[in-house]
Parts: C-alpha cells; sequence; structure tokens
C-alpha cells in the first residue's frame, strides 16, 4: 500500500510521485549496468555505448525544455544548478528576487534584493532602478514559478530590462516545467535551473542550461565532464529517469484544467470559511493552477500541519525544510504578508482526486471554523 492511499497528499510543490515513465527507464539503465558498467567518460566500448546513451538523454531534455543539447549541464538538482549560475562565474554583481527558494538566496552572501509587490511579483521598477549603471558582468536570478505561492513572474518583461541593462538572466525554472507553458528561449534566460523530482523524475538529479557564450567554472573540483562544467561521474540512471519523466510529463498535461478546477474549489470554500480574515497568497498575480497558500491569522503555519497530518492530509508550511524545521516563511514577508508564519501550502498534481480535496476541505474547515469566529479577525 502506498502513503499516498491512506492519507491526501498535496504537498506536490515538495516532491511528486514519480512516473511510471521514469521508473521503467531506470530499471532499463540499472539492468543495463547489471552487464556493462556504464561510465559515459571511459572509452572503450562499454564507456562508449554509455556516452551515446547520455547524450540520447541530453538530447531528450534539451527538446524539452527548448535548448540545444550541448547546452545543457547535468546536476544532482536544481539546488546545485543554482550554485553553478550564481558562483560559476566571476560575476561583479549579483541581483536576486526576494522571493527566490533558499538554494538562490543562500549562495551568496553579497547578493542585492529585488524588492516584490504584494503579489511577491518582481517590482520591474525596482529591478530597473537596481540596473542603472551596472558593471559588467551582473547576473539578474529571478524564479519562473514561486514554490510556496505558485506565482508566475513576467519573465518576457524581466529579461527585457536585464538585457536592456546589458545584463544577464538566471531563472530558476523548478516549479514550471511541466505545471505550464515553459519555453526556455522566450524566458530569455541564459542561464536555466531544473530539477526532475519535480515533475515525476527521482530527487538528486537536474539539469542547468547555460548560453554557451558565457563561460562557466565547475563548482566541483574533479574530472572534466559535461564540458568543465560539472566534475564527476554523471548519475546515469538518475538522468535516464529525468529525461524520461520531463517527456512524459511535457505529453501529458490535460490534469492541469482538473487541478484547476480542484484548486479553485479549495480556495472557494476556504474563503466562504475565512471570508475576509482569509489571506490567500499572491492571489491578485497570475499563479500556477497547483498551488495555493492559504493562511490562517493567529495559528502558526506548523500547527496547522500537524493537526492536518493528524487527520491524515499533507501540506506544507511554506517552504519543506530539509532539517523538518519550519520558520517564517521569506517570501510572504517579502510580499508584505500581514502572517507570514501563519500560511499552509497546499500544492495539487496530476494525481490529485476529488477525495484527496474532499479530505483537505473537511479536515481544514474543522480547524479553521472557530478560528474565523467571532469578530478575532
Ligand atoms: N528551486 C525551487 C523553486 C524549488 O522549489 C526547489 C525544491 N524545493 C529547488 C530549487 C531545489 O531543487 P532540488 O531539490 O532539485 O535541489
Amino acid at each position: 500500500m502506498t502513503l499516498a492511499m491512506t492519507s491526501a497528499y498535496l504537498d506536490w510543490n515538495a516532491t511528486t510521485p514519480l512516473r511510471p515513465a521514469a521508473r521503467e527507464a531506470m530499471v532499463a539503465a540499472m539492468d543495463l549496468s547489471l552487464g556493462s558498467p556504464l561510465n559515459p567518460s571511459s572509452v572503450h566500448a562499454t564507456g562508449r555505448e554509455a556516452k551515446k546513451r547520455l547524450e540520447r538523454a541530453r538530447q531528450t531534455v534539451a527538446d524539452g525544455l527548448g535548448c540545444a543539447a550541448a547546452d545543457i549541464v547535468f546536476t544532482s538538482g536544481a539546488t546545485e544548478a543554482n550554485s553553478l549560475a550564481l558562483l560559476g562565474h566571476p560575476w561583479s554583481r549579483v541581483l536576486v528576487s526576494a522571493v527566490e527558494h533558499d538554494s538562490v538566496l543562500a549562495q551568496r552572501a553579497d547578493a542585492e534584493l529585488i524588492p516584490v509587490d504584494g503579489n511577491g511579483v518582481v517590482d520591474l521598477g525596482g529591478l530597473a532602478a537596481l540596473l542603472v549603471d551596472a558593471p559588467s558582468p551582473t547576473l539578474v536570478s529571478v524564479m519562473a514559478v514561486n514554490n510556496e505561492t505558485g506565482v508566475v513572474q513576467p519573465l518576457a518583461d524581466i529579461s527585457a530590462i536585464v538585457r536592456d541593462a546589458g545584463a544577464v538572466l538566471h531563472v530558476d525554472g523548478a516549479q514550471a516545467v511541466g505545471k505550464m507553458p515553459f519555453d526556455l528561449a522566450s524566458t530569455g534566460a541564459d542561464f536555466a535551473s531544473f530539477s526532475a523530482h519535480k515533475l515525476g523524475g527521482p530527487a538528486g538529479v537536474g539539469a542547468l542550461y547555460a548560453n554557451p557564450a558565457i563561460p562557466l567554472e565547475s563548482r566541483l573540483k574533479g574530472g572534466g565532464q559535461e564540458k568543465g562544467r560539472r566534475a564527476g561521474t554523471e548519475n546515469f540512471i538518475g538522468i535516464a529517469g529525468f529525461a524520461a519523466a520531463l517527456e512524459d510529463a511535457l505529453s501529458h498535461r490535460d490534469w492541469l484544467v482538473v487541478v484547476r478546477g480542484q484548486r479553485d474549489r479549495i480556495e472557494a470554500e476556504a474563503r466562504r470559511i475565512g471570508g475576509n480574515g482569509l489571506i490567500v497568497g499572491g492571489a491578485g498575480a497570475d499563479r500556477l493552477p497547483t498551488t495555493t497558500s492559504l493562511a490562517i491569522p493567529g495559528l502558526a503555519a506548523e500547527t496547522q500541519v500537524m493537526r492536518l497530518d493528524l487527520e491524515g492530509v499533507q501540506v506544507s508550511a511554506g517552504s519543506a525544510c530539509s532539517s523538518g524545521k519550519v520558520k517564517q516563511s521569506h517570501v510572504l514577508a517579502a510580499m508584505g504578508h500581514p502572517h507570514p508564519g501563519d500560511a499552509i501550502r497546499v500544492s495539487l498534481g496530476w494525481e490529485t482526486t476529488a477525495d484527496d480535496v474532499h479530505r483537505f476541505l473537511a479536515a481544514w474547515s474543522r480547524m479553521a471554523t472557530g478560528r474565523f469566529q467571532g469578530g478575532r479577525f
């Protein structure tokens, strides 16, 4: 029995179940490596076979993202891809939006914050002002989609401003691919990070798209793999799963319509119960159909998550921290949210059922009803 059968899993932005297509590709890669050790860097015949398969996977990933295969650097995930983009080139200045994932924010102590509006959308005027007389090379890092609120950034506008200023754009695309139309070329990004486990692939593998015109030096010192941009023997099995998951994700998108209805139903019911007291993070912006951020003012997110968990409903408090500790959301704080410690993130996916939504709403209503009564808010 899977956990998903015994509980309602509504934490898809944290990670997703493995797609059967990804599993099949990984099992095939594992079976292959039973008989022939697969190191794509080896020059002998089995090494060459491994290389051929690795390059096939690279082409699949590149096709899915809309770039050249040579511009894909395989990494251990979006965290490492973000690190490589922010630290792999001698940037004179680095600007990051205030709502970035910690794996962007934590890379550089000298990064300057780009302000966002009340919905968490990058303040375009603020960005342009920060870029006046920007030294070369300046890197701007803005995520495609926020992991806590699902807010989609206006990347075409952002990249136009970045380009006008002669700066370089990095996009953290971890939460976007497979959940909305995402075409790398139209984002105008010079660098973009991706993660397999957000789209039905295995954890521990991802990629950085890197504009070949900008030199990038591996953060890890060692072999010359990935054209010197990421040392270490490639995760052959994981990469096979990543490529298959991406291909599968891009060819099955009907669920997004269903999920939008489910998410809207959750918000409508939450608003009915919470009235003006309920805060839906980023509700005024373009958002992914899969995500909602619901705050019950005065009730700590951590408490909400635990109470829902006791009722078999799994959500998270803002971003899921690896330590298991929950802190006040820096994303909501940057948005000027009045209760940044009191919001849960509910995120849905392709296997979310009407019953999951029903279970969430029943448990959330039990928890919320009392809180919103008595004119407390
Ligand atoms: N960026 C964003 C926006 C994310 O949501 C995540 C995962 N929470 C990451 C980066 C990190 O990805 P990975 O787990 O592959 O390192």
